[in-house]
């Protein structure tokens, strides 16, 4: 019986298809240049996107960070959310390799930083503080679609502060296909966005920056520096490219599939589970509960993450069907009964 890997939604292997798409991508050598498939790529991100160019990273961790050294200057700040990626999960890299200070907020409920606290943090002109430059915001965060009023809002806000505004968007289609507008829509208000392709799109690497053509040929240079140049990479690229065309609409099976985990796992006694907006579900799991449970999904070939603070994160994508998440509910019973 295959593994139901609730981990995370970058567990996906490459379907037959993307296999295809890959094995038949035209190449050459990026760095100078000259790969088809990666420019087919960056092209079609772009107009996905409604920016005017992009390129190809092997992470989203390095997409971001470019994104950060291109936005800002060492010794510059950018405003951050808490619990956010680019603050909390890239090993301080903002600090470390761009010189950068984060000011980091918490995240409300629904996932926005409010725009009031943010006013408060932004530095005045005195060579005694850090440069406030750049607002960076998630969508997805943890899960949570940011509502598209908002993105406006921030907009007219870093418009007002003078801030450049940049949407680390990991998970921008799953907000997109949550919401029912567009990728294009929600990263309309930002001067930058990074989205990856390596999580609920299903490819095995990559992540994508996208921005005006002089953002990105600046970016490039960092990318460069951060050694992410790479060759051959439009066998990669062609799995972009198939993921974009054939993978994005089937991200409401996730979401349907998370709903579904989640209806199971609040039926059961022990088990508290909050509300689910697309592919992640998060379970508080009763305190004496907490010791026995990985090894009893473990043994029935379910894996999972640690709780955090007794919060389990679990994921739905396209290797785990409505069967698999049935069989999941049904394991949780058993350990909880
Ligand atoms: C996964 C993720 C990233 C970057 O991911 P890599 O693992 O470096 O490709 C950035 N932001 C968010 C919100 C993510 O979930």
């Amino acid at each position: 019986m295959p593994m139901i890997d609730l981990r995370s939604d970058t567990v996906t292997r490459p379907t037959p298809s993307m296999r295809k798409a890959m094995n038949a991508a035209e190449l050459g050598d990026d760095v100078f240049d000259d790969d088809p498939t990666v420019d087919r790529l960056e092209a079609l991100v772009a107009e996905t996107l409604g920016k005017e160019a992009s390129m190809f990273v092997p992470s989203g961790t390095q997409s971001n960070l470019a994104a950060l050294m291109t936005h800002c200057a060492r010794g510059d700040e950018y405003l951050v959310g808490q619990q956010a990626h680019t603050y909390l999960f890239e090993g301080g890299g903002g600090a470390t390799l761009a010189g950068l200070q984060p000011q980091p907020l918490d995240q409300e409920p629904d996932g926005t930083l409010d725009l009031g606290k943010l006013a408060k943090l932004i530095k005045p002109d005195d060579y005694h503080y850090a440069r406030t430059r750049l607002l960076c915001l998630e969508n997805t965060t943890w899960g949570k679609a940011l509502p598209q009023e908002y993105l406006a809002e921030a907009k007219t806000f870093a418009d007002e502060h003078g801030l450049a505004l940049h949407l680390d968007g990991a998970r921008i289609f799953n907000a997109a296909v949550e919401q029912g507008t567009t990728a294009a829509e929600i990263a309309a208000p930002f001067d930058s966005v990074s989205v990856c392709l390596s999580k609920g799109l299903g490819c095995p690497v990559g992540s994508v920056l996208a921005g005006p053509s002089d953002f990105v040929k600046q970016a490039r240079r960092w990318r460069k520096m951060l050694g992410g140049g790479m060759r051959q990479s439009g066998i990669l690229a062609a799995a972009g490219i198939h993921a974009l065309q054939h993978h994005v609409d089937r991200l409401a099976e996730d979401h349907a599939n998370a709903r579904l985990l989640a209806k199971g796992l609040d039926g059961i006694d022990g088990i508290e589970v909050a509300t689910v907006q697309t592919n992640m579900v998060f379970a508080t799991i009763a305190e004496h509960k907490i010791t026995g449970l990985a090894e009893h999904l473990r043994k029935n070939d379910i894996l999972n993450t640690a709780p955090i603070a007794g919060s389990l994160r679990l994921v739905t994508h396209l290797d785990v069907d409505a069967d698999a998440i049935r069989t999941a509910v049904e394991t949780f019973a058993e350990y909880f009964a």
